[in-house]
């Protein structure tokens, strides 16, 4: 655990060097964004400095340089995730669009009334609530797969849901509240042996877990440059390519057309076809510098750090008396969600703010799963690459002086 008493990926991220009211920052806040590292930051600032040009059908060469850049980050999407072809991945600004492009587009044309969407108790809201505006629009059923008091799914309670009318199954890889993976494979086996349809809600599993689409075979899987270390306001909807194929477009307008009349419009091909208007290039760029830093890092590299900060976070926390963890479980993602019995979760925040000390505290956009645990919200610290010991012992020493000041 030595790399955890002197972390040198940190000299990565210029963020951390900066003192908040007179303290260093401790930031534990990364399954809500991630920090950028040098070469990501460093990619946005030479294409707005010496880079900037709009891309395909450029005439010129910074035009063919930022398109070769742009597609070049398409191609490391596709290799990142393991899709078949770099035509299924559609840049779209963030996992949010990439589930509404899906409800807007497959959801319009396939669903009709009476037809049901199968979505489980973690979802974020921003894979639950496009689903409930498409299904009052066209009066489709929503079901709900259960999870357990500690947050596991249950895979047996899922099948039983699935039904002839069954035409998608919208589910996260991993709780960003409680941390918890999905078997996701098994869920996409089981739905489509019903002929049903499977969603990946991919935004907090792609910078803890190694995701090949192509073995879990899911139809779709959606997530965010941000949550990997990437800019904001680019995500990722990959599809299947005959499923995308088949799907109308999302939004009308430039670079999304093969031919145009006032009487008539053809469309242009995938992925073209759902990317109308001028795209976030600076963002896609540098989302490829983000790739390019996370895997030179290396998946294996990432989880043992990851993993020896929650082996020495975990048994910490489990100490302090009347702090109760929501789905302490032993495989999930080096993030934790807490509860003191008898004090607000937003104080108990506040408090380590004042000491720099940068957590979430609320809902984390799963309200449904809060109620179902009977609370209003959660204390969430979670932990990424650059973190280090120094980092949970702040958060042990504010958690312990947050009680004693509250209570
Ligand atoms: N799904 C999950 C599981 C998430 O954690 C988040 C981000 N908190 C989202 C969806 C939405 O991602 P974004 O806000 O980047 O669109």
């Amino acid at each position: 655990m030595n790399h955890l008493e002197k972390n040198p990926v940190r000299a990565d991220f210029p963020q951390l060097t900066q003192r908040i009211r007179g303290k260093n920052l401790v930031y534990l806040d990364s399954a809500a964004t991630a920090l950028k590292p040098w070469p990501v930051i460093e990619k946005i600032g030479h294409f707005y400095t010496y880079g900037a040009a709009n891309i395909h059908r450029g005439a010129h060469f910074l035009a063919d340089q930022a398109t070769s850049e742009y597609e070049a980050t398409r191609e490391k999407v596709r290799s990142l995730i393991n899709a078949n072809s770099s035509e299924e991945i559609i840049f779209t600004s963030g996992t949010t669009e990439s589930i509404n492009l899906i409800a807007a587009t497959w959801g319009e044309k396939n669903l009709n009334e009476g037809d049901e969407i199968i979505v489980s108790e973690l979802e974020h809201h921003a894979n639950l609530v496009p689903w409930q505006m498409l299904a009052e629009r066209k009066k489709i059923v929503i079901k709900v797969a259960k999870v357990s008091e500690q947050g596991v799914f249950d895979l047996i309670g899922f099948e039983k849901l699935l039904t002839d009318k069954t035409r998608l199954v919208a589910i996260t890889h991993c709780s960003n509240t409680l941390g918890n993976y999905l078997p996701i494979a098994e869920i996409t086996r089981l739905s489509h042996a019903n002929g049903t349809l499977v969603a990946v809600d991919g935004a907090q599993a792609i910078s803890t877990i190694p995701v090949d689409v192509t073995k879990i075979n899911c139809d779709f899987y959606s997530f965010s440059a941000h949550k990997l270390f990437g800019p904001y306001g680019v995500g990722i909807l990959y599809g299947k390519k005959g499923i995308l194929e088949s799907m109308p477009p999302y939004q009308g307008g430039g670079s999304m057309i093969s031919q145009v009349s006032f009487e008539k419009t053809t469309f242009n091909d995938l992925p073209f076809k759902f990317e109308a208007g001028t795209p976030n290039i600076s963002g896609v760029i540098a989302f490829g510098a983000a790739i390019d830093y996370f895997q030179k890092l290396g998946f294996d590299k990432i989880h043992q750090i990851e993993k020896d900060l929650m082996n020495y976070a975990m048994p910490l926390l489990r100490e302090i008396s009347d702090l109760k963890i929501l789905g302490d479980i032993e495989e999930k993602a080096p993030l934790v969600s807490m509860t003191f019995s008898n004090l607000h979760h937003s104080d108990v925040a506040q408090i380590l703010d004042q000491d720099s000390i940068a957590v979430r505290a609320g809902h984390h956009c799963t309200m449904p799963l809060l109620e179902k645990f009977k609370i209003k919200g959660t204390i969430r610290a979670s932990f990424s690459i650059y973190n280090n010991k120094s980092d949970i012992d702040a958060l042990i020493t504010g958690l312990n002086k947050a009680k004693e000041m509250l209570s």
